[in-house]
């Protein structure tokens, strides 16, 4: 596809849950190798942003599309879509009874179509990339916070997606766990993924990000480098938000 097409576009989408408007026609490109970091307030509308990309949730008007697929109901669109992007949740969603190496194996398997082994040489290549090799056997309640976030991580990556979407990724962690998280995901933002992260992580954002958005009440209020929102915010709401996050 054209190196000119953003990564991802996301052009006027709106989505109700009944009367209640979590997004008021937003809309957002993100460019190849691009790390977005979305901050905002508690209900402004960021995860339900980012569930729109993969189609965890459908917007009632507007499109998205990803590296030029629409994300529509179409069946073919969906599935494709869904293997490009990653996902990793506050909550790390893995299977407790299932070893960590077959949390990272299920979907090669099933949707990559990968042999057992093959799968298994991909998953502990990626053990290795996020630094915990020596866990494969074990099951995720034997784990920690952060090396459950880090399988999850791996497990996305297995996948060998071409955007990763992180929302809260440390937000569920103890503090000395957050840092090993975010040094895996800041080695993926130096090989050049594009990484949509929704955080309040500043370290993060001004190490890895190159643009910042700021979401209020369902819409982006205002988005630009993390210097400039960050020391210069244009907006009597971000810098409201500002002062009671920094
Ligand atoms: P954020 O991630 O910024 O905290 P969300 O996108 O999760 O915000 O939610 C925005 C608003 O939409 C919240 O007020 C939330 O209660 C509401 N909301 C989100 N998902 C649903 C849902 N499935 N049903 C009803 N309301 C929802
Ligand atoms: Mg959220």
């Amino acid at each position: 596809s054209a190196g000119g097409q953003p990564m991802i576009e996301i052009a006027g989408i709106s989505k109700h849950f009944g009367q209640f408007r979590a997004l008021n026609n937003v809309s957002l490109q993100v460019q190849r190798g691009e790390v977005m970091m979305i901050i905002g307030p508690s209900g402004s509308g960021k995860s339900t942003l980012l569930r729109c990309i993969n189609h965890l949730e459908v917007p009632d008007s507007g499109r998205v599309a990803v590296d030029g697929t629409p994300v529509d109901n179409n069946e073919r669109h969906i599935n494709a879509v869904r293997a490009e992007v990653g996902m990793v949740f506050q909550r790390f969603e893995l299977f407790p009874h299932l070893t960590v190496l077959d949390n990272i194996c299920l979907a090669q398997q099933k949707v990559r179509k990968r042999s057992r082994q093959e799968s298994q040489r991909v998953a502990r290549e990626l053990l290795e990339k996020v630094g915990i090799p020596e866990q494969a056997a074990k099951h995720p309640p034997q784990l920690s916070g952060g090396q459950q976030q880090r399988v999850a991580i791996a497990r996305a990556l297995a996948m060998q997606p071409k955007v990763m979407l992180f929302d809260e990724p440390t937000s569920a962690l103890d503090p000395e766990m957050i840092k090993e998280v975010l040094d895996v995901m800041l080695d993926l933002a130096r090989e050049g993924m594009t990484m949509v992260v929704v955080s309040h992580e500043m370290g993060f954002a001004r190490n890895a990000a190159h643009k910042v958005v700021f979401m209020d009440q369902g819409t982006i209020v205002e988005q630009g480098a993390p210097d400039v929102v960050f020391t210069n915010p244009q907006h009597e709401r971000t810098k409201l938000f500002l002062s009671r996050i920094l």
